[in-house]
């Protein structure tokens, strides 16, 4: 089970194997492409979809 959610800020998929992993991925996702704007983890999973892949 996979974990993935959309950036509000450039619309990339963001995904990860885990909870902690999906919210890891977001941190280096604001730290690659914004600037260190990283979003708190209840609102990453709060926007977070599960995927079978
Ligand atoms: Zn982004």
């Amino acid at each position: 089970m996979a974990y993935t959610v959309k950036c509000p800020l450039c619309g990339e998929i963001v995904r990860g194997d885990s909870e902690d992993a999906l919210v890891g991925a977001a941190d280096a996702h604001g730290d690659a492409k914004h600037n260190g704007m990283k979003a708190p983890r209840a609102m990453v999973l709060g926007a977070a979809r599960q995927s079978d892949d």
